[in-house]
């Protein structure tokens, strides 16, 4: 008689700041517009989750959600946990999270600013 044991391989769970870094690595360039709007309040939406909606004659409808920064990092966690099939995040809003690598912005000037060199 065997022993099978009931204890599978465990899976690599990501936390929230390491799942956002993999967001911000890979993401590309920002197609949010100013009439894009926060579908919680009327700020301009910084980030878009895309969700796969089952429907009950056995299709699957492409969803999004449009959140400003303050709804997204309030929401943020609970969203990720439901894997989104598309993020985009507009990373300056993601600093207040600790361990997400927000980029640096550029703010450098090339010249002296009086000339176009
Ligand atoms: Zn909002």
């Amino acid at each position: 008689m065997s022993t099978a044991t009931l204890t599978e391989a465990p899976v690599p769970t990501l936390s929230l700041a390491d799942r956002l870094n993999a967001v911000l690595q890979n993401q590309g360039e920002r197609t949010l517009g100013l009439l894009d709007r926060c579908d919680s309040c009327s700020q301009h939406a910084q980030a878009e989750f895309t969700f796969l909606l089952p429907q009950n004659d056995g299709t699957v409808t492409e969803s999004e959600i449009m959140l400003c920064g303050f709804h997204t990092r309030a929401h943020v966690a609970a969203i990720m946990e439901r894997n989104p099939v598309g993020v985009w995040i507009e990373p300056s809003i993601l600093w207040k999270i600790k361990g997400v690598e927000v980029p640096k912005q550029e703010h450098a000037k090339s010249g002296d600013g009086l000339t176009d060199a």
